[in-house]
C-alpha cells in the first residue's frame, strides 16, 4: 500500500510511486500542503466479512490494519495491536458495560423489523484512559511511534497546543513512551479543573505540561512559530500529532467494522443489511473514517454528520459551500472539542468527491488556504454527493440540554454533550429500514457543569479517575513568548 498527496505529490517523490505508512506515520502534511490517502482503498468482500464478524477488537483491528500497513512485519503489527486494545486500558465505561469489548454497543431501542422499527444504539468509544474517543486512536500511535522510533534509532519532541481533549488523549497515549517526548501547551487557568488535574498530575519523565498566560490561540500561534523555524525544528526533531495524521484516522476506521457486527447480530446479513452511523463532527476525523469503511465495502447506509452552532460542515453537506469561519467567527459552546471554524480532514472526503483530481483540490484549497469559501453547488461533483451516503444535521445548547435529559429520562442512559449532539441529529434523520448507531465521543464525567446544567445532578465517574483533583500537579507557567517555550523545550532535551 502507498500514499499519496490529496495535491498530487507522490508523483514528485522520486519514483512516483508515492510513501508507505511508516513512511507518513511521523510527518502532518505532505510536502505540497495536501493530506496522505492511501493510493486506492482496500476492498473487504461479504464473504471476508463474515469472518471479521468474530474477531477479537484486537484481531479486528489487525485484519484492517494489515490491509494499510504493508512496511511493520505481521507478527509485530500483530502485537502492537494486541497490545493497544486491552481491556486494562479501556476499563472507564459505565457500571455494567464490559471492558473486553473495547466498544460495546448499547441498544436504546432494539431493532424490530416487523414494526417498522430500525433500532437505534450507542457505540461506546468512550471508556479509555482520557473518557474520549480520541483514545481508541492515540493509544496506537504510542504504541507505533515507539516501535518505529526505536527500529530507526531515532527519537521526537511531540510539540502541540490543546483546550483540553486532544492533549490529554495524546499525553496519556504517549507517557512512558521511549523515544517521545510530549511538550503540551494549555490556556493557563482556562480549562476545567478536571481537564487541568488530568493533564497536570501526569508525572511521567518525558511529559511536560506548559500553561501559557494567554488564549488557546495564543498557544496555538506558539507552536506554528516554532513549527515555522526550520533550523529549529529540524535539530530539535520537533513533531506534532494533529488530527490530520493518517494513522489516527485508519484506526479510526476499526471500530465502524466492530460497531456494524455488533449492531447487525448474528444474522449473517454482512454484505446485505445496512446500518447508519451518527457522528459528532469537528475537524472531519471521526467521520472520514467512517467514509473510508463504507470504500472498503461495508454496508454503511448512511453517515449522518452532526455538528453543534458551529456548523461549517452541515452548511456544506445542505448547499454544497464550503466557508470555513473566522477565528473571531467560532463560537465557544457546551461541545466544545466541535468548536473549530475549518475542518482539517475535510480535504480528504473533497478528494474523493472529485474523482481524486488533485488538480481540482489544488485549485479549491488555494481558496481556503487563502482564507475563502468555495461553492461546488451545481457541479457534478454536489449531485453526486448522496452516492456518498451523506446528511447533515446541526444542534444547538437548548438540543443538547434537551437530549441529555431526555435520554436520561427515558433510558437511563446520561451522555456527555458531544455525543447529545449526535443523538439529537441521528434520531431526527432515522429511517426505518436500518439500525442507527450514535457514536459516543466522550463519557459526561468530562463536562460535569451542562450535565449538571441539564440534569441538576453530577455524573459518575469512572473509579480510576476519583479524587484526581486532589493529586499533586506538575507544570510549568510562562508567559506567551516564543523564545521562552524553545527555551524550555532546549533545557530539557538531553
Ligand atoms: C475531537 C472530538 C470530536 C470531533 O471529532 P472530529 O474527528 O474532529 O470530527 C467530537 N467529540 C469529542 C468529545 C471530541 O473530543
Amino acid at each position: 500500500m502507498r500514499y499519496i498527496s490529496t495535491r498530487g505529490h507522490a508523483a514528485k517523490t522520486p519514483d512516483a510511486s508515492g510513501r508507505t505508512f511508516t513512511e507518513i506515520l511521523l510527518g502532518g502534511l505532505a510536502p505540497d500542503g495536501g493530506l496522505y490517502l492511501p493510493e486506492s482503498y482496500p476492498l473487504v468482500s461479504p464473504a471476508e466479512l463474515e469472518q471479521w464478524r468474530r474477531l477479537s477488537y484486537a484481531d479486528l483491528a489487525y485484519a484492517v490494519l494489515s490491509r494499510f500497513v504493508d512496511d511493520i512485519p505481521p507478527a509485530d503489527l500483530q502485537r502492537l495491536v494486541s497490545r493497544t486494545y486491552t481491556a486494562a486500558v479501556y476499563c472507564n465505561g459505565r457500571v455494567g458495560t464490559a471492558a473486553s469489548d473495547i466498544t460495546p454497543l448499547r441498544w436504546l431501542e432494539q431493532p424490530d423489523p416487523g414494526h417498522g422499527e430500525g433500532g437505534l444504539a450507542i457505540l461506546e468509544l468512550s471508556n479509555g484512559p482520557t473518557l474520549a474517543f480520541k483514545d481508541m486512536a492515540m493509544q496506537l500511535l504510542g504504541n507505533l511511534f515507539e516501535y518505529v522510533l526505536a527500529k530507526r534509532g531515532e527519537s521526537i519532541n511531540i510539540l502541540g497546543a490543546t483546550s483540553g481533549d486532544t492533549g490529554s488523549s495524546a499525553e496519556y497515549a504517549m507517557r512512558g513512551k521511549q523515544g517521545v517526548r510530549v511538550f503540551m501547551l494549555s490556556p493557563h487557568e482556562r480549562m476545567s479543573t478536571f481537564q487541568r488535574a488530568q493533564m497536570y498530575s501526569l508525572h511521567d519523565a518525558n511529559i511536560h505540561n506548559i500553561a501559557v498566560r494567554g488564549t488557546f490561540d495564543d498557544a496555538q500561534d506558539i507552536v506554528k512559530a516554532v513549527s515555522n523555524d526550520h533550523a529549529f525544528k529540524a535539530k530539535y526533531q520537533i513533531a506534532a500529532v494533529n488530527s490530520i495524521n493518517w494513522a489516527r484516522v485508519a484506526a479510526q476506521v476499526i471500530y465502524y467494522f466492530k460497531g456494524y457486527f455488533a449492531a447487525t447480530g448474528e444474522a449473517g446479513m454482512a454484505g446485505r443489511q445496512q446500518v447508519a452511523f451518527a457522528v459528532p463532527s469537528g475537524n472531519f476525523g471521526n467521520i472520514c473514517a467512517g467514509h473510508i469503511a463504507r470504500m472498503m465495502g461495508l454496508p454503511i447506509g448512511r453517515l449522518v454528520l452532526a455538528t453543534n452552532e458551529n456548523d461549517v460542515l452541515d452548511e456544506f453537506f445542505r448547499t454544497g459551500v464550503y466557508r470555513p469561519r473566522a477565528t473571531g467567527e467560532t463560537c465557544a459552546t457546551s461541545s466544545p472539542s466541535m468548536d473549530i471554524s475549518k475542518a482539517s480532514n475535510f480535504e480528504r472526503f473533497v478528494f474523493d468527491l472529485v474523482g481524486g483530481d488533485p488538480a481540482t483540490i489544488r485549485k479549491l484549497w488555494s481558496e481556503v488556504d487563502a482564507g475563502r469559501s468555495f461553492d461546488l453547488s451545481g457541479t457534478p461533483f454536489f449531485a453526486r454527493l448522496p452516492a456518498f451516503g451523506f446528511v447533515s444535521g446541526k444542534s444547538s445548547h437548548a438540543d443538547r440540554l434537551a437530549t441529555i435529559r431526555q435520554t436520561y429520562d427515558k433510558y437511563g442512559l446520561m451522555i456527555d454533550t458531544h455525543t447529545a449532539d449526535g443523538l439529537k441529529v441521528g434520531s431526527e434523520l432515522r429511517t426505518p429500514e436500518m439500525p442507527m448507531v450514535v457514536l459516543e465521543t466522550a463519557l459526561p464525567a468530562k463536562f460535569e457543569e451542562t450535565i449538571v446544567e441539564a440534569l441538576g445532578r453530577k455524573p459518575e465517574r469512572p473509579a480510576s479517575l476519583q479524587g484526581i483533583e486532589n493529586l499533586p500537579q506538575r507544570v510549568a507557567v510562562m508567559d506567551v513568548s516564543v523564545d521562552a517555550v524553545k527555551q524550555f523545550i532546549k533545557d530539557h532535551v538531553c
